[in-house]
């Protein structure tokens, strides 16, 4: 099945370009104070090689703001200014070279504050994303209203503001920490205007939380052909958004970061210790990065009730009896390969 994706307008952040059919980007944002320049850069050149598309930061005071123009000579990636409150940190944020900035309406919303962020952002020809958050929406908009359609008023209200400036380089995200007002919300406004959304459910929680959160939230949206850019807001060190924005992209078939492993999840009929095999088997395929060939699939299966089906059903695979396993290419049955030799064996093969 192809994912039919929703016609939106092309928005260039940095290098980056989100929306019109462009590959769905993957962001996430730094954990420590920006203004700590040296911890900000590392964790931005892990989430630079492990496949992050762009990074936030968030731009608290002037010093932050600052930073900015330091930290972009030294990274690849567009940086995002995350500004909260206060026109002068986005003004000043956009002055030292963001290449996006991320306002909340909840918290900046006196009508000559905004037009002047935007002007400021037109002169420089970077985009703005309207963040809304459930959170924190504008005061009194929630009256009578579903937090959804609280969020996409706020939203199209905030829009009719800077488009006033004939500044339409804009990304929006309206993200809940409900996924079903998330959901709802981008529907919502996903008929309303073409600009590139940018998914996520905010607050989502710690690993289990926040990985199946977001993994129902946004899946349910890129199903749908809505969202062009996506963030895993987890209460985890950014490579793990990362990883799990990568895993929600493939599962989908809307991005492929390295080869697909299939595996059992083992039984009483299981034989080899299969869990630590497979866990080997993936931490080699990341430590490898780019070097392998994405598109393949590699079956390790426990035993020869569904191993053998599964193993010549994809590129390679092991089905395993005891202590060793059948070896499958491309549908054949090959070789025996043993326990200890199957990793070897199956890297070589892969050219790793
Ligand atoms: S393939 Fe075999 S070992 Fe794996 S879960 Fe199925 S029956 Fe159990």
């Amino acid at each position: 099945m192809r994912i039919k994706r929703r016609k939106s307008k092309v928005v260039k952040i940095g290098k980056v370009a989100i929306g019109g059919g462009n590959p769905i980007a993957i962001q996430s944002m730094v954990k420590c104070a920006t203004s700590d320049i040296r911890g900000v850069v590392k964790q931005i050149r892990e989430l630079e090689l492990l496949g992050c598309a762009i990074v936030r930061v968030a731009v608290k005071d002037l010093r932050d703001a600052r930073a900015i123009a330091k930290i972009k000579a030294k990274i690849k990636i567009p940086l995002v200014a995350d500004i909260h409150f206060d026109r002068r940190l986005a003004l000043e944020a956009i002055a030292c070279g963001a290449d996006k900035i991320r306002l909340n309406p909840g918290n900046i919303y006196r009508k000559q504050d905004v037009v002047e962020i935007a002007q400021a952002a037109k002169r420089r020809k970077i985009a703005i994303r309207v963040g809304l958050n459930s959170g924190s929406l504008p005061g009194g908009s929630l009256k009578g209203r579903r937090p959804a359609e609280s969020m996409v008023k706020s939203a199209l209200d905030y829009l009719k503001i800077i488009e006033s400036c004939n500044f339409y380089d804009i990304v929006i995200s309206l993200k809940a920490s409900n996924i079903f007002d998330t959901i709802e919300a981008y529907r919502l406004i996903s008929r309303r205007c073409d600009y590139p959304l940018h998914l996520g459910i905010t607050a989502s929680g710690s690993f289990f939380s926040g990985i199946v959160k977001s993994s129902i939230g946004i899946g349910c949206l890129l199903l749908e052909g809505i969202g062009d850019t996506i963030r895993t807001s987890l209460t985890e060190p950014p490579h793990t958004e990362v990883e799990t924005a990568k895993n929600i992209l493939a599962a989908l078939g809307l991005g492929a970061f390295g080869p697909e492993v299939i595996s059992c999840p083992t039984c009483g009929r299981c034989e080899v210790d299969l869990v630590r095999l497979v866990n080997d088997f993936q931490r080699k395929l990341n430590a490898s990065g780019r070097r392998l060939n994405p598109n393949l699939k590699i079956a390790l299966m426990g035993c020869v009730v569904n191993g053998p089906g599964e193993a010549a059903a994809a590129d390679m695979g092991v089905a395993f009896g005891k202590k060793s396993g059948l070896y499958f290419k491309r549908g054949k049955a090959v070789k025996k390969v043993s326990f200890s030799k199957c990793i070897p064996v199956l890297l070589k093969e892969m050219g790793g």
